[in-house]
């Protein structure tokens, strides 16, 4: 039987960690800068979080949540998204008794059962940016920063903001009505997927990808023309404060995000090379989600990034992530006797903090040097049965092929001395 990884995963082989390991030290270091303190939630929780705040009728809940029943029989859901998780653990593990507001990340991965494609994954990873507990608008854009930081941080250039205000429960209804009266008069035009929506979640019609649809919803009327006083101010000052700090952003009336929990605003992050269908980052404010997944009523704001994503654009604009640390030292030996000096030798490095590799498998000494180049290491020390009887190890510098014999004793000092 030959297994395979399942469709829409893949294994990050140790050639890509480089990549990862980049955008994964990036990020901690933004999110340092800005102080959020990292989270940790559960892969897996109870599905009905997740269709209640996630939104019964949007594309996650309704086909691409992986949930299943578990030997108790508890219906439970793989994470699609971590703000459902993050407001549960608000609410469960009361952090709203913390002084607010709380500014949280957390890198993990998160699945969906989507139709795989590139930069489209069932098992992906996302960076996850919250802050919850505030509904100031210098808030959002802090959010927005950090996010903006991370990509400029890691090389990404050409980036933007899409934004955003979705309105809120106050001004939001009404603008449904318009838009509902709207779209009925263009019922024929539409597509089967957006005719579904028009009775359950109406926003979505705005961002369908289909032709047709884009052409149509260009035309439909505007949130912002029916914002109330407070969500049109608390955009205003978004904006006033992106322009403050002169970043480009573009207002995208169509932009509303496929998550039910969205109130104010919404934004993406867009960069230049991987065009408007894959933004590497979206989020927004959710100022009702943790009232309803039993918290105290609490206004917060957080994006997700995908990391394939990010690391895709990097290929894409040929950046090159530092080289992940190589050993200092490659061990080599000839014989039984040398083997056991070399064990210990290895073992008495690696306690002392020096990276040190060896191959262990009796090869000649020819292809043990292969292999210390492979390893890249910088310096191979050699033991034979001369070395061994004489007290003394061979020190062959890798960059210029130079050896000298030194003693035992010494071996320590001098390869520290060498690497520094
Ligand atoms: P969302 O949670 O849908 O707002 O997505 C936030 C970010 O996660 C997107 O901008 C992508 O970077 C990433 N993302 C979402 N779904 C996938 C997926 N199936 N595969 C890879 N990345 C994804």
């Amino acid at each position: 039987m030959n297994y395979k990884a399942p469709r829409g995963t893949y294994d990050i082989l140790p050639e890509d960690q480089a990549y990862w390991r980049h955008v994964i030290e990036k990020t901690r270091r933004v999110c340092e800068l800005y102080g959020y303190e990292q989270i940790d939630v559960p892969v897996f929780e109870q599905a009905g979080l997740f269709e209640r705040s996630v939104g019964e009728s949007t594309d996650i809940v309704e086909k691409e949540m992986y949930t299943f029943l578990d030997r108790s029989d508890e219906r439970m859901t793989l994470r699609p998204e971590f703000t459902a998780g993050i407001c549960r653990a608000y609410a469960e593990r009361k952090l709203h008794g913390r002084p607010q507001p709380l500014r949280l990340f957390t890198i993990g991965p998160a699945f969906r059962y989507e139709r795989p494609q590139a930069g489209r994954y069932r098992q992906f990873y996302q960076i996850d940016v919250e802050v919850l507990g505030s509904q100031d608008p210098a808030v959002d854009l802090e959010v927005m920063q950090v996010a903006w930081q991370i990509y400029e941080d890691i090389g990404i250039s050409g980036l933007s903001f899409q934004v955003n205000s979705t309105g809120c429960p106050v001004c939001r209804p009404g603008y449904l009505d318009t838009l509902r009266s709207w779209y009925a008069q263009h019922l024929g035009e539409i597509c089967g997927d957006c005719t579904r929506r028009h009775g359950q979640n109406l926003l979505r019609l705005l961002d369908c990808k289909n032709e047709p649809c884009r052409t149509i919803s260009e035309g439909a009327p505007r949130i912002q023309d029916s914002l109330c006083e407070e969500c049109g101010g608390h955009f205003e000052r978004l904006r006033s404060y992106l322009d403050d700090l002169d970043r480009p952003y573009e207002v995208n009336h169509r932009l509303v995000r496929g998550l039910d929990y969205y109130t104010k605003t919404v934004f993406e992050v867009w960069a230049a090379g991987i065009g408007a269908q894959n933004a590497v980052c979206g989020g927004g404010r959710y100022d009702g989600l943790i009232g309803m997944v039993g918290g105290p009523e609490t206004p917060a704001i957080g994006f997700a990034s995908g990391i394939e994503r990010i690391i895709l654009t990097m290929k894409q604009e040929g950046i090159e992530p530092p080289d992940t640390p190589k050993p200092s030292v490659f061990v080599a030996y000839i014989g039984d006797e040398a083997k056991e000096a070399a064990v210990v030798l290895a073992q008495e490095l690696r306690t002392a903090g020096v990276g040190t590799a060896a191959l262990w498998e009796d090869r000649s000494l020819k292809a043990q040097m292969k292999q210390a180049d492979r390893t890249g290491a910088a310096f191979a020390l050699i033991i034979g049965e001369d070395e061994v009887r004489n007290g003394v190890v061979m020190l062959r510098r890798m960059a210029d092929s130079t050896q000298a014999s030194i003693r035992r004793s010494e071996v320590l000092d001098a390869v520290k001395e060498g690497a520094s």
